[in-house]
């Protein structure tokens, strides 16, 4: 291929990546993917799924989510609700890690940590801009959603989004855990001996009581 040829085909690239969402569906991301994944610093979601999303200049495979945990939330299914509906992604790809600081603490203790702050927790506007969406009474150290064990909470959004009605039925969506002691990745496992070795409970990090049932 001249030079000429491989310019002209690196300038149409380009401005094709700078201008795909115009196009919808006709438009997606280059793996047509959806990640959500814990906001850890020490999560790589590239290195842990082989792929280029957040990479410098942007990678273009995926668009990505990120929360504490890499748990289901309203903001997290309204993300992926957009992407699979209107910008051609086919996939959705969970990956949470042990060691989550998720698994640090008990809800209800980070609730009362709050209220001692003097914060009225019995009238929490969620989101500023849409004072509609409202938290039942008590339900507010469920809502943070601390885990028990992070195997679990990592099936879970799998189970939400496939059942969600506004996730079409021919998504392929899976979950994954990063071992953050190991810099690898597994399927989640309820097999005890096989995860062991990492943090992937509550308990292993020193947390005595059960969660509030989210992910039960
Ligand atoms: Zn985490």
């Amino acid at each position: 291929m001249s030079l000429k040829d491989e310019l002209e085909k690196k300038v149409a690239e380009r401005t094709q990546w700078e201008t795909r969402r115009q196009f919808g569906a006709d438009g997606p991301n280059m793996r047509r993917l959806w990640v959500l994944a814990c906001m850890d610093e020490r999560m790589p979601v590239d290195e842990a799924l082989g792929i280029q999303s957040d990479a410098y200049g942007g990678g273009g495979d995926a668009h990505l989510f990120r929360n504490a945990g890499g748990i289901i939330t309203d903001d997290a299914v309204r993300s992926a609700m957009l992407t699979i509906n209107f910008f051609g992604t086919k996939e959705i790809v969970v990956v949470q890690h042990t060691g989550c600081g998720m698994l640090s603490a008990n809800g209800v203790d980070l609730e009362k940590a709050l209220r001692a702050k003097g914060i009225d927790l019995d009238n929490i506007t969620l989101d500023p801009t849409l004072p509609e969406m409202k938290l039942e009474k008590g339900a507010f150290a469920k809502w943070i959603g601390m885990m028990d064990d992070v195997d679990e909470t990592c099936i879970k959004p799998v189970e939400g989004f496939r059942n969600h009605p506004l996730i079409p039925k021919d998504i392929v969506i899976s979950g994954w855990i990063w071992e953050t002691e190991f810099r690898r990745l597994r399927a989640p496992s309820k097999d005890a001996p096989h995860r062991g070795v990492t943090q992937a409970t509550a308990a292993s990090m020193g947390v005595k009581d059960v969660q509030e049932p989210r992910w039960k």
